[in-house]
């Protein structure tokens, strides 16, 4: 009976801390040194083993420090307070801005999928995510994983999430210097997740602060990689250029080429490799044909003059991040993600559709390719407008059109049809050719 009541008091400060942490929001955990870390804010789970197949023993919240005592499978060993063992998850502990951009990127399986505040159907409801939409994973368990959601981090049911091997991100790519002309640049938004303006042009500035996906600031100058940006409580520092995109004047954006035969096209055939995206009744994927598709688009394309590159030429995966950066890396004049669509229950939907995510930049071009889709066998849906991914961090014209539904009888006749693949590429063409007169 002693010893019951002595393990009580012992973790009463455990429980009223588990407590809090069930009511403290999500932000970072950064590395303080090589071998401590402090905790800035998040309930991370401490396991008593290196894996999320071990127990959780509890959390650790804000202003935490851990001792890192060992390294395994990509989690740490953790001396916590009172000197109690335990291990965290390495990629949770490496948050910065740099490993955050290696999140895996998860499509939502099920429509109004609702996002909780926690791990836990009752807990406060933070909003509902449409089917098809792509997610940030920031970790995972069995039943649950944990996704950005509007800057924040939120709870969804594991079982509503598709995985992909996609990531939100890459930081090791950009040795390629950025040919945007300064003078257009006005504004500078943050793409990837805690996002840190520091004091000088370099990895190990001191932070000034970190910021959130969405956040905007005013363009500066340009300091190799890194641009000077000015938030608008004034303060001034550096932000990573790979990590954020700039956007300008329409005429930052609006293509130069008047001429299709002067144009640098993207087309980037969604998904690929370990993400084969929807599946159609005879077990056909979405990937092969997005890239079949690509492919046609490009041989009649460049019969224009035009430059084509693809995002991807064989059947590998590639982050969304990527392919939306490609587009500003080559300065395309437009570019075009292609997909095809799925419902939830088999010929449920059928219908062709335009997709954009700002009117402005993207609005002319999605009418332009749309009023040539409108003669395809497959009914037209119009356009509209959409939050997605590679169009929503685009620098450039873009737009993602859904071809027919892959996992309709109806469409997946045309679909799987050469005719209606090469008519698809003639309207693309002609579409584009339209655009840039
Ligand atoms: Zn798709």
């Amino acid at each position: 009976m002693k010893k019951i009541i002595t393990f009580f008091i012992k973790n009463r400060i455990l429980v009223a801390i588990l407590l809090l942490l069930a009511l403290s929001s999500w932000s970072t955990v950064a590395l303080a040194s090589a071998n401590a870390v402090v905790v800035e804010s998040n309930s991370v789970n401490v396991r008593v083993g290196p894996g999320l197949a071990y127990a959780n023993m509890g959390q650790v919240k804000k202003g935490d420090k851990l001792a890192i005592l060992a390294e395994k499978n990509k989690w740490y060993q953790v001396r916590l307070s009172g000197d109690k063992i335990g291990w965290v998850a390495s990629w949770l502990i490496d948050n910065t801005d740099v490993s955050s951009t290696t999140n895996k990127v998860g499509i939502v399986k099920v429509p109004n999928t609702t996002v909780f505040k926690n791990a836990d159907a009752n807990s406060n409801v933070l909003g509902t995510i449409e089917q098809s939409q792509k997610v940030t994973i920031m970790y995972q368990e069995s039943d649950w994983t944990q996704i950005l959601y509007n800057g924040t981090a939120g709870w969804v049911k594991s079982a509503f999430i598709q995985g992909t091997q996609e990531t939100s991100g890459s930081s090791t790519t950009s040795n390629t210097s950025n040919t945007t002309s300064d003078n257009d640049i006005k504004t500078v938004t943050v793409t990837q997740p805690n996002t840190k303006l520091r004091i000088d042009p370099d990895q190990n500035g001191r932070v000034i602060k970190t910021v959130k996906v969405g956040k905007q600031f005013d363009y500066l100058s340009k300091d190799g990689k890194w641009y000077k940006v000015r938030d608008s409580d004034g303060s001034i520092g550096y932000v990573a250029s790979w990590v954020v995109t700039v956007s300008g004047t329409k005429s930052a954006v609006k293509s130069a080429a008047t001429n299709i035969s002067e144009a640098t096209i993207v087309i980037d055939p969604g998904h690929g490799g370990d993400d084969s995206g929807a599946e159609s009744k005879q077990s056909t994927y979405e990937k092969s044909f997005t890239l079949a598709y690509a492919k046609a688009i490009k041989q009649q394309l460049e019969q224009t003059g035009a430059r084509v590159i693809l995002t991807r030429s064989g059947d590998d995966s590639q982050s969304l991040g990527d392919r939306a950066r490609l587009s500003s890396k080559k300065q395309a004049d437009a570019f075009i993600s292609l997909h095809f669509d799925s419902s939830a229950q088999a010929d449920a939907g059928s219908g062709v559709t335009t997709y954009y995510y700002n009117k402005d930049k993207d609005g002319q071009l999605a009418d332009s390719l749309n009023s040539q889709l409108k003669g395809l066998a497959i009914g037209n849906r119009g356009t509209a407008q959409k939050d997605l991914y590679v169009l929503h961090y685009n620098s450039q014209p873009s737009v993602l059109i859904e071809l027919g539904y892959i996992n309709s009888k109806e469409d997946y006749k045309y679909i799987n049809s050469n005719t209606y693949k090469q008519q698809v590429a003639k309207d693309v063409t002609n579409g584009l050719k339209n655009y840039f007169k």
